[in-house]
């Protein structure tokens, strides 16, 4: 059986009989069991997985309604709360951790028959760019092990590139969801800011993040965001997408469309596979009739220091509740006065969120605000207007998803500034709101690299449409493991 079909083959093969949820979920459940030794995509799997699936056979033989998704294994980044499973964040602090409550998202892919397959690891609460950063070890690359998949969401790129699920829900704070799919080569989108709910997303940056759908194509992508989107009563910050199927008119084209070439993106401190992959994909944009020019955008060269400004100090506020009273990890009380006692609990986090702790306390602090929090405030003011300036101009613009290629595990741990330099084609989506993607583009000494569209608010449909078109033009290898 062929585990690496896409979701609309998985549909299909399921609709006209040739393959059964169970036979499906089985193999699945067989390959995770075999790869996850040298892979490290799940923190904790779906006990009851083989026994929903048979319930759904049931239901499609006696021709009941079953949800769009038939039984489709999905995995989800493990700070997305699922009811009755652990969503540990991977972190210490939340080692124990069942969710009493479905995210919005996940009652969207249950309503639909999706079946959760498991929880994947991430850097712990989603801060990081490698997955090195978990509490449960880290995840590997499936193209090369030695290699890191790419974070925070790297566990759930990699189960989608090790053919362990058909697709994934990540969280994109900065680029956490596009940076794993290009290391991986899978697609990976971040939705506008309010398209999809982030009720029972735990929180790291709440004005800037948004939970993003994983998959092997453009059009599985759009896929599940048509089941993830739209307003909900639990998210006040979500907007109505009205009647909108992003999985229609996908084959437009890009003929007339006008791409504009982040200079910032694309020279200093790129590698230069990347940048020749970046080049070829925009002749070849060109070719299909695209009319691509540079364009400036010159506050990018402010938003990695922005950025961390703004998501330590938001997580900072958020990240309080650990306190070992509310959340945290269970340790005796006796002997200790309340300030011991909480700082004896933050002491489960891990050593990059408690940078980003001391950060996120020390940067909006009294004397300081005014200098790094409100100055960050302005910068990303700044960095909104020069979006919307460009959109004038563009439909669309593009860059390499990450400057550089994936690094080997254990080669930038140690250095958080160099790993933090490297969200620098990601965050000014996070920023500004806009929706972005990342495709699977070429293959360079055996590791993956992807490009970037990035569209104006709320235009996922002209994202997914010039996506669609440049991955027609991709012919890419099955994962070797
Ligand atoms: N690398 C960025 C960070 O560490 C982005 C993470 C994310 O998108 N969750 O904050």
């Amino acid at each position: 059986m062929n585990l690496g079909i896409t979701a609309t083959q998985y549909l299909e093969q399921i609709k006209n009989g040739s393959l059964t949820v169970e036979e499906f979920i089985s193999k699945t459940m067989e390959r995770i069991n075999k790869v996850e030794p040298s892979i490290h995509a799940y923190i904790s799997l779906n006990n009851d997985a083989i026994s929903q699936a048979k319930q759904i056979d049931k239901k499609l033989k006696a021709k009941e309604n079953v949800g769009s998704c038939l039984g489709m294994p999905i995995s989800i980044k493990d700070n997305i709360c699922t009811k009755g499973m652990k969503t540990t964040c991977a972190s210490k602090m939340l080692e124990n951790f069942v969710a009493p409550y479905d995210a919005t998202v996940i009652s969207n892919l249950k309503s639909q028959d999706a079946i959760i397959i498991g929880k994947t690891n991430l850097d712990e609460f989603a801060m990081g760019i490698s997955t090195e950063f978990s509490y449960f070890g880290p995840s590997r690359n499936p193209w090369n092990t030695d290699y890191v998949p790419g974070g925070s969401s790297g566990g759930s790129a990699v189960s989608v590139s090790a053919l362990e699920c058909i697709a994934s829900l990540g969280s994109d704070t900065g680029g956490s969801v596009r940076n794993p799919a290009s290391f991986c080569s899978v697609v990976g989108l971040k939705p506008t800011y309010g398209l999809v709910s982030r009720y029972g997303l735990i929180s790291y940056a709440n004005s800037i993040e948004q939970v993003g759908p994983m998959a092997r194509t453009v059009e599985d992508t759009a896929f599940i965001l048509n089941i993830i989107s739209g307003i909900d009563q639990h998210d006040n910050t979500t907007i109505d997408k009205g009647k909108v199927d992003y999985t229609k008119e996908l084959d437009v084209g890009v003929e007339g469309k006008r791409i504009g070439i982040i200079s910032e993106m694309i020279g200093e401190g790129v590698d230069k596979q990347v940048a020749a992959a970046t080049s070829k994909a925009i002749s070849k944009l060109q070719t299909l009739g695209a009319e691509c020019n540079e364009v400036s955008l010159d506050s990018v060269k402010f938003s990695v220091a922005t950025y961390y400004t703004i998501a330590a100090t938001e997580a900072g506020s958020n990240l309080a509740r650990y306190d070992n009273i509310r959340y945290g990890f269970d340790f005796d009380v006796e002997g200790y006065e309340f300030n011991a006692y909480i700082s004896k609990a933050r002491k489960n986090f891990g050593p990059e969120v408690t940078r980003r702790m001391i950060l996120g306390s020390f940067v909006p602090s009294a004397g300081y605000v005014g200098k790094y929090f409100l100055k960050a405030l302005k910068v990303r003011s700044k960095i909104k207007s020069e979006i919307e300036q460009a959109f004038k101009k563009f439909d669309l613009l593009i860059a390499p998803t990450s400057p550089v290629l994936p690094f080997k595990i254990g080669e930038k741990v140690d250095d958080p500034l160099s790993l933090y330099l490297l969200d620098i084609n990601t965050i000014v989506a996070n920023l500004s709101g806009i929706p972005a993607i990342s495709i699977p583009y070429e293959m360079t000494n055996g590791l993956p690299i992807g490009i970037q569209f990035f569209a104006n608010s709320m235009q996922e449909k002209t994202l997914l449409q010039a996506a669609y078109a440049l991955e027609k033009t991709t012919n890419l290898p099955g994962v070797p493991i």
